[in-house]
């Protein structure tokens, strides 16, 4: 059973669609992202579960229950907010525990959970301290201990690690996992940053619009994308528009008077339609000419155009009768006689199954 589902949710500002007929079912225990570009109503969806705004259509609902007309403080849900909004002239001790005393319960649970929540963030060191005179992780901590203090049964997280250095980020988005998992709490997550999303959570919602294009884990995602939208969104991708034609067995997706065989059609691939074949770039295996293979399918010719090395894999621009194509070489080292140079011609090969037709 779902712990949060949207049905057929929209919500308008005047003029503005943020969030048109939305669906979308989160379980219990998920670390679930929200990824889209900005604008695309991924903060407003977070809030309509929030109960800072309501619905102009559908139903928001929550364990089974409809929040209708739920207060904001009535709802097992808390939200950390995008610039965590701690309270200045309070001590980290005092803004976790503010949320507890309004709620009014008694000195000691208050004491109790404070305790608790400084050790789970380890900031018991810095109980007494100002947000001024803590580091930008510090405060981050604080607001996710302020944020869990309640217990909620969902945490909402709405660009969690935005205000971040890139450094701190990688470490704060391995104590968010880790957090999540010993907690056993629903997160919710909403973040414009593909790497984020895919660090961070079970499943994600590709949002475009108000809608969601797809939900899926990041594996999924990545091997799978469902649209044009999804594929060039999440990663990098070589998409080849075109024709699908089947002959003897041969698939060939032709565009212009050039085109792409393949031995067995690639998923999706039904003969008449139109559309692009997607490869990721390091799904692509490059050869030297004569060591290629010499089949007469799943193969692109060009030549080195461009060439960036990235420590791990290096990235090449193939100039191709199709266009420039984008193949990621692991571990290329440019002193080896192995090595690709610039206007070297070039034969990139590819598994069908690697490929998708969208
Ligand atoms: P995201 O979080 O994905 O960047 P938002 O949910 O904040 O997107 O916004 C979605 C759309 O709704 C945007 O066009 C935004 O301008 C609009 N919007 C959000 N909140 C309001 C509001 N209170 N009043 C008017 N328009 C709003
Ligand atoms: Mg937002």
């Amino acid at each position: 059973v779902p712990i949060i589902s949207y049905r057929g949710v929209s919500k308008r500002f005047e003029d503005v669609v943020a969030v048109d007929n939305l669906s979308l079912d989160i379980y219990p225990r998920e670390f679930f992202a929200l990824l889209g570009p900005s604008g695309c109503g991924k903060t407003t969806l977070m809030r309509l579960l929030a109960g800072f705004e309501e619905p102009s259509d559908g139903r928001v609902m929550l364990e089974g229950k409809d929040l209708a007309g739920v207060p904001p403080h009535r709802r097992p849900v808390n939200m950390m907010f995008q610039s965590y909004a701690l309270f200045p002239h309070l001590s980290v001790k005092d803004n976790i525990a503010f949320g507890l005393r309004r709620d009014g319960l008694p000195r000691r649970e208050v004491a109790r959970r404070v305790d608790e929540m400084l050790t789970l963030v380890q900031l018991t060191a810095q109980a007494r301290r100002k947000p001024h005179q803590l580091s930008g992780g510090q405060r981050q901590r604080v607001a996710l201990a302020r944020s869990l203090a309640k217990k909620p049964r969902v945490l909402l997280l709405d660009e969690p690690l935005g205000a971040l250095d890139k450094r701190l980020r990688g470490e704060t988005q391995f104590q968010l996992v880790n957090l999540q998992y010993k907690l056993g709490i629903t997160f919710l997550v909403v973040t414009h940053d593909q790497d984020e999303a895919f660090a961070l959570a079970d499943r994600i919602a590709i949002m475009r619009d108000g809608r969601i294009e797809q939900v899926a884990p990041p594996a999924r995602l990545y091997e799978s994308p469902a649209s044009r939208y999804v594929a060039d969104f999440v990663g990098d991708v070589n998409l080849f528009d075109g024709t699908v034609r089947e002959a003897t067995g041969v698939t060939v997706v032709t565009h212009d008077a050039s085109g792409l065989a393949f031995a067995a059609p690639p998923s999706g691939a039904v003969s008449g339609s139109h559309g692009c074949v997607a490869v990721r770039p390091e799904k692509l295996v490059m050869h030297l000419p004569h060591e290629a293979p010499d089949a007469p399918h799943n193969r692109i010719e060009g030549t080195v155009e461009d060439i960036a090395y990235g420590g791990d894999f290096t990235l090449f621009r193939v100039k191709t009768p199709t266009g420039i194509v984008e193949a990621s070489v692991f571990n290329h080292r440019r002193t080896t006689e192995k090595a690709f140079t610039w206007d070297d011609p070039v034969v990139l090969t590819f598994d069908a199954s690697d490929t998708v037709f969208l």
